[in-house]
Parts: structure tokens; sequence; C-alpha cells
């Protein structure tokens, strides 16, 4: 009563325990007139400032630094961009771990009301602990200052309503299944509500109760209904006192939202400003970051959208500086715990080397060769990553990294993942060697005219005889051997290769972390190039495969047939096995890719078999079929394969899950079945697999029953050739989850970050890097919590990996 200004005289009149100094100088600061003589904009600028102090007061609840948070996380609150610059009382910054007898480690049922069965509920979503808790975020907010009124919902929106339960029961809906249906109504209308399945709900909404209704409005029989909506009973509770912005979690059986939310709001009050802030406050000033309390608050129960979004990004950078650390920290250990052999080709050599073959270098492969070479001379261990879409020409690079080895006097090892692959390695490198192979010496070496020694190049695959495989071993280990070609096996196995000096690995970009860690573990630091042609964007790039330096082709060799994509409806599928005869009679070959079946690699081989034995059967039984998937031994797999390649086979009948990775000159077809269930990136593979020798190929999309959304995405197949634009559009049409299909190893989960944070992403690199230079063991006082929080994140992707 009386405005502001009654409200600040008694105020500065009583001994309120807050009438300290900053508020006693705000209140001096205003004119003679009181506050009410304020223009609007000055009312506002002294406003802020004063709550800025008052959030400071209460213990740490405020923005660390009260300076505008722009850098990160763009602050919608000019109020503190007014306010001076203060630094928090000493006693607020240092966290309080404990709250009476409780911590931020005691289970869930130091809060006040938590049951045993709630405290096992919290445990299914791995909520055990009151940290826990507090970073258990919402997912959503319903946001209550947005209520409607029922006769103006609007059908099709997500909307909350509030209203009082007319009736409630238990009901049937269709059929068989069984739900809660309510009757609400406010005073604008009434409205049914339905539940599918949750027929105790039913048993909640008493009439005359007053409940919360979020959800979608939908037409049913000419009514409005609301289905399945989040619903709150409102009867005791103050949250839309609280906040109009409501967290709306993720739950099990049994939580119910309210409990939730009940319990975060205690454990915010409790708890948040005891969690110890890793951020070291160097960081936290120079980005403006939020104080993580602050920021877990308004995570919570954000006071408007717009912090919600905030906190987000605040916690989100958070996450992602551990990440980064942690990566940088991977790559600096690698670098710095073991010596390289600085590895150099001559210029003559190079220059024989290029001119022996049957092509000149795209400007990318001979940028991507410069920058492996300066790598390469350093005794410092390179760890790149090149990345090239199939056909590129990695295979020449990576050759010229091997002479490069054996030109300085040490060996050079390649590894693929299937052993075909690793002959067909073979077979390329002596080719580029041998000059076709005509120079070959005794012993299997060659005598390129540009190489001073001769060069002996070996294979080395697990279905070599006993007795053979003992030999090019031990040749390995007297160091005869220069460069080994093989599987993983080649390090994993007893070979002892005295003068390791670059290793190569071949579409295993997931594997990498762990043949790196057993190639230390054998007391061996060579340079190592892994090779992917799978496009990786950007973001991935960077935190999944952060430690590694980049190295892209991203320019296909001139002159290449385009692989004519075309997209096929079911009721083209005669035309298409038409044209397959077709093809077969011009002597050409044909893959077929089965549909991807989800449930399990057994069920996929079922199915596969079964479109196999039909197509033998009824459709092609006059020509050659031969089958591979996931479920033949791998022999046998092999076995296959080699027929296909030496043209025994017409048709190769596959599962996705068989990596084809074979160069099959001959094969003109791909023809993907199901093709709409498959992602972008993964038919660009598909569709590398042919287009490789002087015919024209085709990929053939059969799709079994697309819809316009997957019709618009197969079109993109038609018109984008490039592996890595295809890889984006996935990204952005599919999200991260569904284009790697499954998780990645070594992939750390993001709780609050997304891929497509990608300016989080990169400034959390550029600051990780920076803390490191300044501080490379993170050992100084400031880092200390972030060091831990990094080691602890490592220590679980590690023990994921091996
Ligand atoms: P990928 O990057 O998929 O491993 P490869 O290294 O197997 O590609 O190269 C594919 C084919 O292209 C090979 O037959 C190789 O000899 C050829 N090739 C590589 N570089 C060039 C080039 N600059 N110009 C023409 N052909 C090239
Ligand atoms: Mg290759």
């Amino acid at each position: 009563m009386g405005g502001l200004d009654t409200y600040l005289q008694r105020f500065s009149q009583s001994q309120a325990p807050l009438s300290d100094q900053h508020l006693a100088a705000a209140i001096r600061s205003l004119p003679g007139g009181g506050y009410a003589s304020l223009p609007s904009s000055g009312r506002r600028r002294w406003l802020e400032e004063l709550l800025a102090v008052v959030d400071d007061r209460s213990a740490g609840a405020g923005p660390s630094s009260g300076v505008k948070p722009e850098t990160v996380a763009p602050s919608p609150r000019p109020a503190a961009s007014a306010a001076k610059k203060r630094t928090r009382p000493a006693a607020a910054r240092q966290a309080v771990q404990t709250v009476g007898q409780a911590s931020l480690d005691s289970p869930v049922s130091a809060l006040k009301g938590v049951s045993r069965t709630t405290l096992s509920r919290f445990a299914r979503l791995g909520v055990h602990t009151v940290h826990d808790l507090l970073f258990h975020f919402p997912y959503r907010y319903n946001d209550f200052a947005n209520i409607r009124p029922i006769s103006q919902l609007v059908v099709g929106e997500e909307q909350t309503v509030l209203a009082t339960v007319w009736s409630a029961a238990e009901t049937t809906i269709g059929r068989r299944s069984k739900g809660t249906e309510a009757i609400v109504g406010d005073e604008t209308g009434k409205l049914r509500v339905i539940w599918w399945g949750q027929r105790y709900i039913a048993r909640q909404l008493r009439s005359g109760a007053q409940v919360a209704l979020s959800g979608k409005v939908s037409v049913y029989r000419g009514q409005r209904q609301m289905e399945s909506p989040e619903y709150e009973l409102l009867a005791s509770d103050d949250l839309i006192h609280t906040g109009r912005l409501v967290p709306v979690y993720s739950l099990t059986k049994g939580l119910w939202p309210r409990v939730v939310r009940r319990l975060a709001r205690e454990a915010l009050d409790s708890f948040a400003d005891s969690v110890p802030d890793p951020m070291p406050p160097e960081l936290k000033e120079r980005l403006r970051l939020w104080s993580l309390p602050y920021a877990l608050r308004q995570m919570h129960y954000p006071d408007s959208m717009e912090t919600a979004q905030m906190a987000r990004r605040c916690l989100a950078f958070q996450e992602l500086l551990t990440i980064q650390l942690g990566v940088l920290k991977r790559r600096r250990a690698w670098q710095e715990s073991g010596r390289a052999y600085p590895l150099a080709l001559s210029q003559e050599a190079l220059d024989g080397f290029l001119s022996s073959l049957a092509f000149t270098l795209t400007q990318a492969q001979r940028r991507v060769m410069d920058e492996m070479a300066a790598d390469i001379g350093r005794e410092v261990p390179m760890s790149r990553l090149l990345q090239g879409d199939v056909g590129s020409g990695k295979t020449v690079v990576a050759t010229v990294g091997l002479l490069a080895a054996v030109a300085s006097g040490c060996q050079g090892a390649m590894m693929a993942p299937t052993e075909i692959l690793a002959e067909q390695h073979y077979r390329t490198i002596c080719a580029l060697l041998g000059d076709g192979g005509e120079r070959i010496l005794d012993g299997g070496a060659f005598q390129p005219p540009y190489m001073e020694k001769p060069v002996r190049v070996v294979l080395l695959i697990g279905s070599l005889r006993g007795k053979e495989k003992a030999a090019i071993q031990e040749a390995i280990a007297r160091g005869e051997v220069d460069i080994a070609i093989g599987t993983h096996a080649l390090i994993q196995s007893e070979v002892a290769f005295p003068r390791l000096g670059l290793v190569v690995v071949d579409e295993q970009h997931r594997f990498g972390v762990m043949q790196r860690a057993a190639l230390r573990a054998k007391g061996l630091s060579p340079h190592m190039l892994v090779m992917t042609a799978t496009p990786i964007p950007r973001t991935l790039a960077l935190t999944v495969y952060g430690d590694l330096d980049i190295s892209l082709i991203d320019e296909m060799p001139s002159g290449r047939k385009v692989v004519k994509t075309i997209r096929a409806l079911p009721h083209e599928r005669d035309e298409v096995y038409g044209f397959v005869r077709e093809e077969v009679a011009k002597g050409r070959q044909t893959y077929i890719i089965c549909p991807l079946v989800e449930e399990s690699e057994a069920i996929a081989a079922k199915a596969a078999v079964q479109e196999y034995e039909h197509l033998a059967r009824d459709v092609f039984s006059d020509l050659r079929l031969g089958l591979v998937h996931g479920r033949v031994p791998s022999a046998e797999r092999e076995a296959e394969m080699r027929a296909f390649r030496d043209g025994n086979l017409d048709i190769l009948v596959s599962t996705a899950v068989v990596e084809v990775g074979i160069d099959v000159a001959n094969a003109t077809i791909m023809l993907v079945e199901g093709a709409d269930r498959f992602g972008l990136s993964q038919l660009h593979q598909f569709r590398g697999r042919v287009g490789r020798g002087e015919h024209q190929s085709y990929c053939i999309l059969q799709a079994d029953n697309p819809s316009q959304e997957a019709q618009e995405r197969l079109s993109l197949m038609e018109t984008i050739y490039d592996g890595f634009r295809l890889a984006e559009e996935d990204l952005r049409l599919r999200g991260p989850g569904e284009y790697f299909g499954t998780r990645q190893t070594g992939m750390p989960d993001l709780k609050v970050a997304r891929l497509s944070d990608i300016d989080l992403i990169e400034r959390a690199r550029a600051e990780a890097a920076r803390l490191l230079k300044a501080d490379p063991p993170l050992a100084l006082p400031e880092h200390r919590l972030i060091e831990r929080q990094v080691s602890h994140l490592w220590e679980r992707i590690t023990a994921e990996v091996s």
C-alpha cells in the first residue's frame, strides 16, 4: 500500500537483515522525489540493479559476475548489464557441501517425504542422489502463462487449459484398448479428454477437482478433445504461483510429475548452492557464464523461455568443455608418451612415384599429402583422420606415406577391416609399386626405379597356412619386411615390428582409439593415418573424433562417370529385374542389398536368406547368385565375395550389415531394396560400390511403401552426389541418433548439449585448447574440479570402448 516509496521508507527504518550497504546505497541513489519520480526506463534500471544485488546476497543465486552473459548465452535480462561489477562474498562462493546431515551425494530420500518406492522409481531413471536429481533436467516446460479458455482452443496445437473435472471413468476405447475418459469444463465450455491405456487416471480425477491439462487438441466425431495430455491436479498445489513455466520431466511408472517437481524444487532450494561449480572463474568471467547454481535453477524453474534457453546453453557449454578437454588431453597424451620416427620421402622419389602413376593427383590429394608429410616429418606421432568420399583416391595418399616410412628406414603397416579388403589393398599397393607387377624380385620385393632399395610388401591374414604365416611374422620381426598389409589382427597378434614408422587404418575409424591403445601397450608410437569414406559432419568430427587432426579430400578425380541413380516403386519391380537381366547378359554384375531389418542380426540374416531363395528360385533361376550376411562365418563370406570379384557370380545378395567394401569394376548395378529405410549416407556408400570401372553404372533405389517424405528424401540421391552434403542432409533430416543407427562407440552421450550446437562446440574446443596450453595437467587449484569431471567422463568412455 502506498507504492514502492512507502515500502522502502518502512524498510529502511526497520532493522531488516538485508538493509546492508548495497541496499542502503541503492535507496540513497534515488532522487529526492523517490522511485515515483523516475522515468520508466530509470525505474527499470534501478530495480534491476537492486535485484541483481539481492540475487547475489541470497547465497549465490545470481549470475556469477552480474555482467550480461552475452558471449555464450545472450541475456534477456538487461538486469545484469546495468549492475555494477561486484564480487560475491567469499562465504557464498565457498561451496557448502552439506545441509544438516544431508549432502549432494545423499540418496534422494534425504529430501522430505521420499518413500522407498519413490526412491526405487527414481533409481529406474538413473537418479540416485540429490546431485543426480539436480541434473535430471526437464525436457520441456508447460507454459502456464499461456492458458486458454476451452472455447478458444485451437485444433492441432499444444495448449494448456485450467478446468474442473466433471466426470472421469475407466472406459473401453475402440474394441480392446482400455483407458480413461474424462469430461472437464470451465466457464466457456466443456472438453472430452482421453488417456489411452492409463486407467489409473480415472481414480485420480475426482469430480470437482481442478486440473491443468496440456496437450494437443484434436477433433473426434465433430467434438474437440485432448488425447493423453499432461495433467496436473491443482488442488493444494502452488505450481501456478511458483512460476509460469512449469518443468516437465521424463518419468517412470508410478512417479508423478508433481512429486518430481516438488522434489526438484526442494533439491534446488536446499542444495543448488552447494553444487561445486567446476568452471574456472576466469573463464566464467570472460565468457559471462552463469554460476552453476543459478543455471540449475533456471533450467528447472526458468523465469522465461529465454532464461531456460540460456541456462541450457551454459550447462551445455560446460558439458562440451569437459568433452573437449578430455579429447585434447587424450591427444596430448598420445603425442607425448612416445616418440615417432620422423619420416620423409625425397623430392626425387616422390616425383618418381607420381610420374609412374597412370593419372595425376587432384589438388585435394596433393594438399592432403602435404598435410601428412608435414606431420610425419616430426617426432610427435601424427593422429590424422583422412576423410574422402568413396573413390576419391585415399589409397595413393596412404601409399606415399608408406613409401616415406620405407625411405626413412622404417616399416609401414596398413590395416583393413576384412581380409578381402586387405587383399585388395595388397594388390593395389603392389601394382602401384611394381608398375603393374612386372618388376617383382625374389622374395616378393619390388625395385621401383625411384627407391634406393627394394621394397618388400607382405600380406598377413588369418587364412594363411600356419607355416607361411610364421615365416612372414619372422620376416617382419627381423625387419626384412617394409610394408605389411593385413587385418587388425596384424597389430593385435604377436607380430613385433622393430621399426614401425606409420600405421594406416582403413575404414575403421571407430576402432582407431583401441588400436592406438594396443600399439601403445606394445611400446610403439608410430604415426597414424585413419582413413574413412564415411562422411563425418564437422560437429561430430570435433567431438567424437576430436583428438584427431582432419584432412579432407573434397574433390573427385576428373572424368568419373556419374552413377545414374533411379528411384523405383513397388509396381516397377519386374522392370527392374528385367534391367538386371539385360546387364548380366552383357556380362556385368549386380549387387542386391536386402531391406534393413531392425530387430536383430539373426532376423536380418533370415530375411536375407528368404530374399535370396526367392530370387534364386523364382526370378533369376538361370543366373549365378551368391549370398552374404552377418551370420555367415567370415571365411565363407570372404569366399563368396571372392567368387563375385572373380566374376564367378552374377548377382551378390547382401544384407546391409556386411560391408561390401570390395572393388569390382565389372559390377554396374547396385539395387537397394527397401531403400526408404536407409539413411542417405548409407545409400551413398552402397552407390559407391559401383561405377568403379569403365561401364556406365546404376544405383536403383527400390522403395517398399514410400511416404511423401521418404520420396523427397530419396530424391536427394538423384541430385546430390557429394557424400558430405548427403551426410549433412541426413543429419539434418534424421538427427544424430538415426544417422548412426546405433550409438557410436566412444561417443560421450550428451545430456544437455546437442550436436547442432555448432557455435558452442567450437567455442568449447577453443577454450579447452587455451586451458590446456596454460595448465597442461589441469593441476592449478581453479582447474581441479573440472579436471575431476574430465577424468570421470573418460573413465566411463574407456570402460565402454574396451
Ligand atoms: P578410396 O578413396 O575410395 O579408397 P581409391 O584410393 O581406391 O579410393 O581410388 C579409387 C580409384 O581411383 C583407384 O582405381 C585409383 O587408382 C583411382 N585414382 C586415385 N586417384 C586418382 C586421380 N587423381 N585421378 C584418377 N584416378 C585416380
Ligand atoms: Mg579405399
